[in-house]
């Protein structure tokens, strides 16, 4: 039951509601699904300024309010993780919830379905955190995403950074649903660095398989400095065999297993082929 709601516009007031154990809400989109039936304190923090992207010479800022239509339509972000961070905002639910739906939520609300996470974590993302009477704090989205680490607790989500590189980037990005705006069944999201037609530095990430996305570091490892060819994606994909997948309603774990390593191969072609042409 939702005791209080609060809607403040200094990130002082908010957080002094939050220290004292207030939920932060952002679109609110999860209040439909939640089933909590523990009384709470609501703070409404999409009125804090928070919603502005930043684009620096080595990193893009993106506010914990941006709504995922925002990020969707965010042609300033340049290069590849501008492409894939458009490319995978645009791709969740539909845009009434995308208008809703905030970065941050998105991030914090740790559902295993999330689009951002993934891509986040492909992109080396770091999550901002504000506490009342501490200086922000920076905490790679990796370390956030490990079970029972959630470094905002008693504050909140101030910001999500993601690196700017000059170097030639690529990415492949493959979700499957059943229906356009079915949560995923499996995500492949792959980044990597062209080097001649060297594979580098070599992100793989699979998400909605586990409670939390995963950087799958066998795969990785089988295709870091190599040319792409046939043999090193089966070899890669072939370490996909073993992942364990948590159960859910929409398919069997078998299927779900498989179709991971499908998308990863798209996902591995389809930055290749870029790498390739650009
Ligand atoms: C029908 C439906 C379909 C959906 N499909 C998808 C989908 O396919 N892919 C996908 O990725 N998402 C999907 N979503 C959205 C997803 O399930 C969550 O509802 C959404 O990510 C929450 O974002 P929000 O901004 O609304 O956060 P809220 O609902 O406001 O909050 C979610 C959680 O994040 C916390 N939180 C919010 N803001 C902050 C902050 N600044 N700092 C710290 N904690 C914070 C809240 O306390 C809460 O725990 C769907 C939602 C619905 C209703």
């Amino acid at each position: 039951m939702i005791r209080d709601y609060h809607s403040p516009e200094r990130v002082e007031d908010a957080l002094a509601l939050l220290a004292r154990g207030a939920v932060a809400v952002g679109g609110a989109t999860a209040l439909y699904t939640a089933k909590s039936s523990r009384d709470i304190e609501l703070v409404d923090v999409t009125r804090l300024g928070l919603d502005q992207i930043t684009v620096d010479k080595d990193k893009v800022v993106i506010g914990a309010g941006v709504t995922l239509s925002r990020l969707g339509a965010a042609a300033d972000i340049p290069g590849m993780p501008g492409a894939l961070l458009r490319k995978a905002a645009r791709a969740v639910a539909s845009e009434p919830l995308r208008n809703m739906i905030t970065v941050a939520g998105n991030v914090a609300g740790l559902n295993y379905w999330a689009d951002l996470p993934p891509v986040l974590l492909a992109l080396d993302a770091t999550v901002e955190v504000r506490k009342q009477g501490q200086a922000p704090s920076a905490h790679p989205i990796a370390a956030c995403l490990e079970a029972g680490k959630h470094p905002w607790e008693g504050g909140m989500i101030a910001a999500v950074t993601v690196p700017l590189t000059q170097a030639a980037q690529v990415f492949g990005y493959e979700r499957f649903v059943r229906t356009v705006t079915d949560y995923s069944l499996a995500t492949a999201c792959v980044t990597m660095t062209r080097d001649g037609a060297l594979m580098r530095n070599v992100h793989l990430v699979i998400g909605a398989l586990q409670a939390r996305p995963h950087r799958a570091a066998k795969a990785e490892a089988k295709l870091e400095g190599k040319a792409y060819d046939a043999a090193a994606v089966d070899e890669a994909i072939a370490t996909l065999g073993d992942l364990p997948v948590a159960p859910n309603f929409r398919a069997s774990p078998g299927y779900r297993r498989q179709l991971a390593g499908v998308l990863s191969r798209r996902a591995l072609m389809t930055a290749y082929e870029w790498a390739r042409e650009s």
